[in-house]
């Protein structure tokens, strides 16, 4: 990373549903770690799959931000108008021989593998990684293909920012992945890779879960020439029964919270069950910014704190 760039922070939502206070711990953690180091923060809203993601709940999910104080230092990019963009890099990556399509069939993919490892996806057979053009020309006649990254058989070690050393060998731990779905969605990894390298986004905060799948990201960066930013993986938020914060959990997204406790309550909780402050009381972002560091932050699964 440059020395002199300024840090840029940013935080993705996919507005497929009313924010929630994992979601918003990620967003508050990605804003107080760019801010803390006078950078600037940016926000995407991931809405590449358009009828899960209608404009009504990405203009809520702004809302909510703005409700808890949050700013952000240009306009929020939104994935599904971008789609142009993502074609071009996906044309690079064809040019240089990268991607093929695949044309198994949800229930092919599902017969050919093991039983899953929790979040992880299962590591595709590479069925269709040696097809000839007759097959690929044969086969497109009846089905419309999905479009698979290449990975090499390789060890990939990158310096999480919290969570410290992580290794995969992308080929046995992930596989070839879908940059492009046979409905013609562009992959999650694809977008968010040229997303963040085009606005300049120089660190990532976001969830544990998903901590498997930075290396194929890096992989990515590194294959389209963008420079890697740094990553900090944050631990899940629990309820007090001890089971991940999700959309599915009504009463703690913000209709409900809002009705009855502050922007600064809310803060305050979150900050505190992460432990970015000692107790549980209100607390405005900019306190928060003053007073964050990383080393503060919990490692272990994060149980919220309700004050
Ligand atoms: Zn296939």
């Amino acid at each position: 990373m440059s020395g002199s760039a300024p840090v840029t922070g940013r935080f993705a939502p996919t507005p497929s549903g009313r924010l929630h206070l994992g979601n918003l711990l990620c967003c508050l953690l990605a804003y107080l770690s760019a801010r803390s180091k006078g950078g600037r923060f940016l926000l995407r809203i991931e809405d590449l799959d358009v009828p899960r993601c209608p404009k009504r709940l990405s203009d809520q999910c702004i809302e909510d931000l703005r409700f808890l104080g949050f700013d952000w230092d240009e306009a929020p990019l939104y994935q599904s108008e971008r789609t142009e963009i993502y074609r071009r890099y996906l044309e690079e990556l064809r040019a240089l021989g990268l991607v093929y399509p695949c044309f198994c069939t949800r229930a092919q993919l599902h017969a050919a593998i093991a039983p899953n490892l929790g979040d992880r996806e299962p590591v595709y057979s590479r069925a269709c990684a040696a097809l000839t053009e007759e097959e690929i020309a044969l086969r497109q006649r009846t089905r419309s293909p999905a479009i698979r990254m290449r990975v090499p058989d390789e060890a990939f070690a990158f310096e999480d920012g919290h969570f410290g050393p992580v290794c995969e060998n992308l080929a046995r731990d992930c596989g070839d992945y879908i940059i492009r779905r046979s409905d013609g969605l562009f992959g999650y990894q694809l977008a968010v890779v040229i997303d963040d390298a085009l606005s300049g986004v120089s660190e990532i905060v976001r969830g544990r879960d998903i901590l498997f799948s930075t290396p194929r990201q890096i992989h990515l960066q590194k294959t389209l020439g963008f420079e890697p930013p740094a990553y900090y993986h944050i631990p899940l938020l629990m309820d007090s029964q001890g089971r991940r914060l999700a959309k599915r959990d009504k009463d703690l997204d913000l209709t409900a919270l809002s009705r009855h406790m502050t922007p600064e309550q809310i803060l305050g909780m979150l900050a505190f069950s992460a432990g970015i402050i000692p107790e549980n009381r209100p607390a405005s972002l900019d306190e928060l910014t003053r007073v964050f560091c990383w080393e503060n932050v919990k490692r272990e699964d994060i149980l919220l704190a309700y004050p």
